[in-house]
């Protein structure tokens, strides 16, 4: 079992729907209803503060009842949705209020949501905290959605000081579109079909850009700040500075940035396209050696499908396709296969998937952790057997996605949702049991 503690043979008592306490092995009480998980690890469920749901109004890409199933199957038992892509966005109270009522009672997980910082909705954000919204996500550059715009310096300073007295953080998708235009620019007549001509349209300079800018609003705002789905490994020493200076920030990466490089993606491979965009081995080996640093501080999935024909597979266009990387039930074999492999431990993963994503959501306390007091989510995962990603095996809408064919090491064989199974063996057992957090 994967305690607070380290890791170690266990048993964990839990009452209803709480953890009551954690004992030693053979710490069974007569009358008592055992499950006992053999040799493999019991671990806290994955909590995954970067996903697209997509519900309501763009639901045939992603929605709630599907992508929680898929994270019920793939082990994540907290998710946070993200405010865009949805229509409404999630950047009014009156929008919150349709996510929550599109959301209610097709919950296979527990389900909480992020609002949207977009221009002109600074008098939204008050009242979205106190409905219950646990953080806002802003973009620096084009979303790909008209209805959820991007913001710049000066709508983003007073946001943020808003943000700092509500005491939420706010989370940047942290790229500015200056050096991405400049490099199109010198891309005129590229081959869009070649993976190198996205690539080189996503230069490390817009995310370097964009945290020099956001840093300086959270050093002036103090305003608690987090940069998702961090993938440039030249901008880590701006991210590595800013924390020396104690500043209240934090970061993420996503389990693609970790594990593909972009010399090994096919031309014309859309299901690999997101912004920003996977890069070569080199950077890859960075990002891990940030993540073992502690300059970036967790992986989430930034699961963000949408339906198969925006993803321009027949033509393999990757200027034209939607960008998102589909891979929440799979986020954790991915990450294990790969920190597994470069000598990590299973604790490390915890500390990257379970801990860090709730202490950001706000969640520290119920979830993440197999300790007293915590909800009783809990995973059996078998760290050494292999998952292989089939079609027939992936329940999210739709089958599309980058690791098509892969042999990933572990396997979840259970999750359990405040004490009760909800999915055994690649297949969920209750797909109601999710509250909105
Ligand atoms: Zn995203």
């Amino acid at each position: 079992m994967v305690t607070p503690a380290g890791v170690g043979a266990s048993t964990v008592h839990i009452r209803g729907t709480t953890i009551e306490r954690v004992g030693e092995w053979d710490d069974v009480p007569a009358g008592v209803e055992l499950v006992d998980a053999g040799d493999h690890l019991v671990m806290p469920g994955i909590v995954d503060t970067h996903v697209h749901l997509n519900e309501p109004g763009r639901t045939e890409w992603e929605g709630f009842a599907t992508a929680t199933a898929a994270a019920a199957i793939g082990g994540v038992t907290t998710l946070v949705d993200m405010p865009l892509n949805s229509i409404p966005p999630t950047t009014t109270r009156e929008g919150f209020a349709a996510k929550r009522a599109a959301a209610r009672g097709q919950c296979a997980v527990d389900v909480g949501f992020w609002g949207g910082v977009v221009p002109g909705n600074a008098g939204e954000l008050a009242g979205m905290t106190e409905d219950g919204v646990r953080g806002f996500k802003c973009f620096l550059v084009d979303s790909g959605v008209e209805e959820f715009g991007w913001v710049g310096e000066r709508e983003l300073a007073p946001a943020m000081q808003i943000l700092a007295g509500l005491g939420v953080p706010l989370l940047v998708h942290a790229e500015v579109a200056g050096p991405i235009d400049a490099a199109t620019a010198q891309l005129s007549g590229a081959d869009p079909r070649r993976y190198a001509t996205y690539l080189a349209s996503r230069p490390p300079e817009a995310e370097a850009e964009a945290i020099r800018l956001v840093t300086g609003l959270c050093r002036t705002t103090r305003a608690r700040t987090h940069i998702v789905h961090h993938s440039a490994a030249s901008a880590l020493p701006l991210l590595r500075e800013a924390r020396a200076q104690g500043l209240p920030l934090t970061a993420e990466t996503c389990p693609h940035y970790l594990h593909f490089t972009a010399e090994r993606i096919p031309d014309g491979a859309t299901p690999f396209k997101c912004a920003p965009p996977i890069r070569e081995a080199a950077n890859r080996e960075l990002l891990w050696q940030a993540l073992a640093e502690g300059v970036l501080d967790m992986v989430a999935s930034d699961h963000s499908p949408c339906s198969p024909a925006l993803k321009a597979i027949e033509v393999g266009d990757f200027v034209s396709a939607w960008g998102g990387v589909s891979g929440l039930q799979l986020a954790l074999p991915v990450v294990w296969t790969e920190a597994s492999a470069r000598g990590h431990a299973i604790t490390d993963i915890v500390r990257w998937m379970c801990v860090a994503p709730a202490r950001l959501a706000g969640l520290t306390g119920t979830k993440g952790a197999i300790a007293a007091g915590h909800d009783a989510d809990l995973i059996v995962f078998d760290d050494t057997a292999e998952t292989s990603v089939a079609p027939e095996s992936i329940r999210h809408r739709h089958k599309v996605t980058p690791y098509a064919g892969e042999a990933l090491r572990g396997a979840v064989l259970a999750t359990y949702l405040r004490g009760t199974c909800v999915a055994e063996a690649g297949r969920t057992v209750a797909s109601d049991l999710g509250v909105l957090l």
